[in-house]
């Protein structure tokens, strides 16, 4: 078992190895062969933190983005501001040495020029502030070809972030890659998934 065998990208292989890491954890081991493959597959993982799956998503997140194309590619909605600083100081890391990808965060206090266009591949946020940025046209929500959404179980917990991540999720192209992250998995997180997800690959650790 080694990361060598994922076929990633040298620069972003070479980011794993610069973090310490060594091997892949179960979740990577299984998620990253279908999340990388092409055609790509959908995801749903019930996997709690410390499993590795931030970095499972995250080595998804920027294998899939084409560095030349200035417009964001991947949306990665997670429930907390904390959590998506986190998520983007963790893509961060093993993009140390992609040195062309670029990420912005959609959080509470980030502002951007009415009119303008994102040029980053990347956009991490919680789902109040993407369906603004949506509103405000700051990138096209069609152009996204990875969509993950994290801890899908708080944002059920939390008033409002479950339909605020529908309403993003129906702007989304259907050929999107979809990936569906939960702690917990009951009925309630099922029919989420189930609504977000099609045809997915299901993994529980
Ligand atoms: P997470 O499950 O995403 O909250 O990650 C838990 C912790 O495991 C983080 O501190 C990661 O840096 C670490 N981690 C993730 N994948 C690996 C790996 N393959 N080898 C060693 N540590 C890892």
């Amino acid at each position: 078992k080694s990361f060598d065998a994922l076929n990633l990208k040298p620069n972003l292989l070479k980011g794993v190895y610069d973090m310490g890491f060594e091997a892949p954890s179960r979740i990577q081991e299984t998620a990253l062969p279908t999340l990388l493959a092409d055609p790509c597959q959908n995801l749903i993982a019930q996997a709690q933190s410390g499993t590795g799956k931030t970095a499972a998503f995250v080595l998804a997140m920027l294998s899939r983005v084409d560095p030349k194309i200035p417009y964001p590619q991947v949306l990665c909605l997670s429930p907390t501001y904390e959590l998506a600083i986190q998520t983007g100081e963790v893509a961060a890391k093993m993009g140390k040495f992609c040195t062309e990808i670029e990420m912005r965060f959609a959080v509470r206090g980030e502002e951007f020029p009415r009119g303008s266009k994102l040029t980053e591949h990347i956009l991490i946020g919680t789902p109040g502030k993407v369906l603004d940025w949506i509103r405000f046209k700051f990138f096209d929500i069609q152009k996204i070809k990875v969509f993950v959404l994290d801890e899908a179980d708080v944002m059920i917990a939390q008033q409002g972030h479950q339909d605020q991540c529908i309403r993003i999720h129906k702007e989304l192209s259907p050929s999107c890659q979809m990936m569906f992250f939960s702690a917990t998995y009951n009925q309630e997180v099922m029919e989420f998934a189930e609504l977000i997800v099609k045809n997915p690959i299901i993994i529980r650790l």
